[in-house]
């Protein structure tokens, strides 16, 4: 008799377990499909602004802003930046570094971003162009300021001329003596041994 009431009562169990399946099943039969569709959909694809898809340098009128300091390729965990930079000469007759080469190997980037919110310039960035697939590791490594000039060298501002200096005010020659201590040292009075 037992058993026969555990057969009925793993059969109820079995079509509630169904029932609670099937109305999933039901649920994301009649929900908005958020699937795309790739490649066919290729044209109207709907990628999101915060996808991270390699990096790159921001172009501004055919300008990049990067000044060559290094502190993108010092904060990668990994090795991914190598910057080549090179001295050119300023109007004034002095030199100043700049940026030759920006290599970036999108083979070994872990799309951290440390390189991009440590940049003083705000020069990076990364595109959301997902279509990177190439045959051979070595095309993966990426020259970023390619067909990017540097950033337009500013003429030094001339310095200011040094104010006159102004007459220092009579120093105040009041000397404070120094406190006496009148604290008087009293000696500790031995405890001579009692006396029989
Ligand atoms: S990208 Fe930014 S942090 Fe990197 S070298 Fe250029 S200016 Fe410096
Ligand atoms: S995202 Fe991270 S791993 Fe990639 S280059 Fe920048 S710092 Fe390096």
């Amino acid at each position: 008799m037992s058993n026969i009431i555990e057969y009925f009562s793993s059969v109820g169990k079995g079509i509630v377990s169904l029932v609670k399946g099937m109305q999933v099943t039901g649920k994301e039969l009649v929900t908005k499909k958020i699937t795309e569709c790739y490649p066919e959909n290729r044209d109207n694809l709907n990628i999101s602004d915060r996808f991270r898809a390699v990096l790159t340098l921001k172009d501004v009128d055919g300008h990049h802003k990067c000044i060559g300091c290094g502190i993108c390729q010092m904060n990668c965990p990994n090795g991914t930046i190598t910057l080549q930079t090179k001295m050119v000469d300023l109007p004034d007759g002095k030199k100043k570094k700049v940026l030759d080469k920006y290599m970036y190997d999108l083979g070994s980037c872990t799309f951290c971003m440390l390189c991009v919110t440590t940049c003083p310039q705000g020069a990076l960035e990364f595109s959301n162009d997902f279509e990177q697939s190439v045959f051979t590791r070595e095309k993966l490594v990426k020259e970023l300021n390619a067909g990017l000039e540097n950033p337009p060298i500013q003429a030094p501002k001339p310095r200011p001329a040094a104010a006159p200096a102004a007459a220092k005010p009579a120093a105040n020659v009041e000397k404070t003596a120094p406190a006496k201590d009148d604290t008087a040292t009293t000696p500790l009075a031995g405890n001579k041994p009692e006396e029989k």
